[in-house]
């Protein structure tokens, strides 16, 4: 790599040490020196061929690591294995030694790599072919794939890499074109699983056994080998995505270089220096403040630093403010730092990369890691501006610091989050053990039905695969047939129509929304349709490079928003109204006074008005209304009960009960993400002193998708850990009555009101307590005595970065009666 720094280079403690001294009270909470470590090579195992170990050597590669090799032994004996490690340990040597090893023994064998990206594939397709194995002629087959060579590989390809929307849209449909790589497929290689997660990783977990089922009519069972981030329980995670039993590994023997990692707070305001803004009181400085003075301090030190921001408009603001300051002192030096997103287009992107690369630019604020390309890496510090979401965001983002051999710095910047706020108060969930699974849910209706839509025009369906696709299978192809999509007969379900059923695994964001400039015609950038509701309604003020925006029109049946050039001195933030209607309850716990719930509900939020409110000092200007439509949402909630008594046996006033449920509330969608691999977007919730379903103060969370996806059961199965660690966020948090820290919603449809934080913290002792006495709630969670802790993730393509600050679905109280629908549990 070359060596393109400019500038001095200091250790990574001395910079931290110059960043702390600019503060009058330290804020850093934590200095986690992750130390380099040694790796654990061993021998390679005895049936890898001469010439597989030799094409590794010239590689560089001598020998696997430890855990390299035990997966690969697995596999090859023919077990299905999760290979569950840190970023850059080696899982790509731990599937291709079994893969290609077969390969090499057996020459009608093949394999099939799937991976979330096309980019991804196109790296691993580089890596299999410099191998230069004869016979083995790896290939990607994607979307790319020009007709002409789709053919030859079809044929001749035993390595076809691919994604899972090829897969779904090209392969499986076209089965027959395939049937002789079909029915001699070895493995299937499922890597990065843990970015399957959530809708999208319901629909590949159905796209898989579509793909198990094609193999069987031929009597082949390929071995499943899958790579994930680290995460809590990926052997049950890879198990609900194959539908097999899968053993995981997941010891890292690879050596690593070391990274001092600072956990960093913002210092709370002073009272008077606080925002006038009456429902949102900000008592720390904001992260993106604190990120734009660290990034424009290290840029002073002639420190090559990216800062991770994780919404689109924060990158923008990040930027903007270091170049302020930097010009300040020496002007024109702010023009060495630039803003980065997804939302660019692809050249624009490239070359700030590039610029940062060769020292031109001196400073980045992006929103993604995997937005980035490969290449840039080696920078010498990392600013990470609020909790990524995972850990596996977190160490990709941190991995772009350090050059081998040297140590890094990477700081983590805490934003006015409970979630943020309890983990650099708890560095051992950040770097011990991870408890944070990837949730799917693939009895989801909504998912099941159009995948066994899919499976059935590939080929009719039988009782047998019923139990293939699982819980739920037997009602969808029972609405399935009502709705006149498919035919019983006596062989099996039978697809009615001509043309295939259209599906998009990636599709219930809805489709992005375009911002174009009015005067100009010129595209600026792309939002996704649920954001847009949000982010680009008429009057919205939009940033895109540093330059403000304001929507003349948002036209959704288009999914276009036309934007003219402006400036003006306000922000805006959209509000919406929820209402919530039980329909039914799938399980509950009884706790005496305390109820537990899962189960599903109708949800109907709507965006409403916005504020504008004064950028310099959060003042509210107006209040403006928005006429968009609502959205309904048929999905799945977990909820809690208490009963009034048990509320004034806990000294918690008639009065406060409102405000305490709705505090809790807050606080436990802020600390969900701790347990599931979700966006705190990924979630709503909704309290009410009194609801008319449960007849009893309730307190709502419930999934964000059509059918749910995992998030809501997640939080049920791992209630008393994820509620006590919500009430250890709000007890922890040094706010007398409250702050977007702990139990105020930056989204909150009731402007943060009423709020009563030490009442909050009552209920959820009280809901604790009772779980207690009957054992908890948690099956095959984290035990309660131990730290909760958060996995490692990477968001997946699409996920995190075109989610950003935006799908806030999150409701609040009852603003509409609901109706009463709900059965009760018998
Ligand atoms: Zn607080
Ligand atoms: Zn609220």
């Amino acid at each position: 790599m070359t060596d393109h720094s400019s500038g001095p280079r200091r250790a990574p403690g001395e910079l931290l040490r110059r960043l702390r001294l600019r503060h009058a009270t330290d804020p850093v909470t934590h200095v986690e020196r992750v130390p380099a470590r040694a790796g654990e090579p061993v021998g390679w195992p005895g049936w890898a061929p001469e010439e597989l170990r030799a094409a590794f050597a010239r590689r560089g590669v001598t020998a696997p690591w430890r855990h390299q090799a035990e997966a690969a032994e697995l596999a090859y004996a023919g077990s299905h294995v999760v290979v569950a490690t840190g970023t850059a340990s080696g899982k790509s040597l731990a599937y291709q030694l079994p893969a290609l090893s077969t390969l090499l023994a057996d020459p009608r064998a093949t394999v099939l790599y799937l991976a979330p990206t096309k980019a991804l594939a196109a790296d691993q397709l580089r890596a299999v072919a410099g191998l230069e194995l004869d016979g083995v002629r790896p290939a990607t087959y994607d979307g790319d794939t020009p007709r002409a060579e789709r053919e030859w590989i079809r044929r001749h390809s035993r390595f076809v890499l691919t994604n899972p929307d090829m897969l779904h849209h090209g392969i499986l449909p076209g089965h027959a074109h395939w049937s002789g790589f079909l029915r001699r497929l070895a493995y299937v290689v499922v890597d990065e699983c843990h970015t399957y997660r959530g809708v999208f990783g319901s629909h590949v977990a159905h796209v898989l056994r579509r793909l198990r089922r094609q193999c069987a009519r031929f009597g082949r069972t390929p071995v499943f080998l899958l790579a994930s981030a680290t995460s809590g329980d990926p052997a049950t995670a890879a198990g609900r995505l194959t539908g097999l039993p899968v053993t995981a590994v997941t010891e890292d023997t690879s050596p690593r270089g070391g990274v001092t990692f600072a956990l960093w707070e913002p210092p709370l305001l002073p009272p008077t220096d606080s925002s006038v803004d009456a429902d949102l009181v900000q008592v720390r400085r904001s992260a993106l403040r604190e990120t734009a003075d660290l990034l424009a301090d290290s840029v002073v030190e002639g420190v090559r630093t990216l800062a991770f921001v994780r919404s689109r408009r924060g990158a923008e603001v990040v930027a903007a403010n270091a170049r302020r300051s930097l010009d300040e002192a020496v002007p024109g030096l702010g023009e060495r730092v630039a803003a980065y997103r997804a939302g660019y287009l692809r050249e624009e992107r490239r070359e700030l990369e590039r610029a940062l690369l060769h020292g031109d630019l001196l400073g980045l604020a992006s929103t993604n890691a995997l937005e980035l390309g490969v290449d840039l890496v080696g920078l010498d510090a990392v600013l990470i501006c609020g909790w990524p979401g995972t850990r596996a965001s977190l160490w990709q983002q941190a991995g772009r610091a350090g050059r081998s051999g040297d140590e890094a710095l990477a700081v983590l910047v805490a934003r006015d989050d409970p979630l943020d706020t309890y983990l650099v108060h708890h560095p051992e969930a950040l770097f011990g053990r991870p408890v944070e699974a990837t949730v799917l849910d693939p009895a989801n209706p909504y998912v099941l039905a159009p995948q066994l839509a899919c499976a059935a025009h590939e080929s009719p369906l039988t009782p047998a695969d019923l139990d293939l696709f699982g819980e739920g299978a037997k009602e969808a192809v029972d609405s399935l047939v009502e709705a006149g999509a498919l035919r019983q007969r006596p062989t099996g379900w039978y697809w009615r129509h001509r043309e295939r059923p259209e599906v998009d695994l990636r599709g219930e964001g809805g489709a992005p929304v375009c911002v174009v400039e009015e005067s100009t015609g010129r595209l600026l950038g792309t939002v996704d349709g649920g954001s847009a509701h949000f982010l680009l309604h008429t009057g919205a003020v939009y940033l895109h490079q540093g330059v403000s925006y304001v929507v003349d029109s948002l036209d959704l049946a288009d999914g276009c928003a036309l934007v003219h050039a402006e400036e003006p001195d306000w922000s805006t933030h959209a509000r919406d109204v929820t209402s919530l209607s039980v329909v039914s309850v799938r399980s509950y716990v009884d706790a005496g006074p305390v109820g537990l719930f899962l189960g599903e509900v109708d949800v109907t939020s709507q965006v409403v008005s916005y504020q504008r409110r004064r950028i310099a000092t959060g003042e509210v200007i107006d209040t403006r209304p928005l006429d968009l439509p609502a959205r309904e949402l048929r999905t799945v909630a977990v909820w809690f009960t208490l009963s009034p008594g048990s509320l004034i046996a806990a000294g918690v006033e008639a009065a406060d009960v409102p405000g305490a449920l709705h505090a809790a509330e807050h606080a436990a969608i802020g600390l969900l993400p701790l347990m599931a691999t979700c966006d705190r977007w990924d979630i709503g919730g909704l309290s009410t002193a009194l609801h008319p379903d449960t007849e009893a103060p309730t307190v709502f969370v419930y999934d964000g998708h059509p059918g749910g996806a995992g998030f809501a059961e997640r939080a049920y199965g791992t209630a008393v850990a994820w509620l006590r660690a919500t009430r250890d966020a709000i007890v922890e948090c040094g706010c007398e009555t409250g702050c977007p820290s702990c139990v105020q919603s930056p989204k909150c449809g009731n402007g943060n009101n009423p709020l009563a934080k030490p009442e909050a913290v009552k209920v959820l002792d009280v809901v604790l307590a009772n779980l207690a006495k009957v054992g908890g709630a948690d099956p095959g969670g984290p035990g309660e005595d131990r730290g909760p802790a958060v996995g490692l993730e990477a968001g997946g393509p699409g996920a995190e970065a075109a989610r950003g600050e935006a799908l806030p679905r999150q409701g609040d109280r009852l603003t509409r009666p609901a109706q009463a629908t709900g059965s009760p549990p018998a």
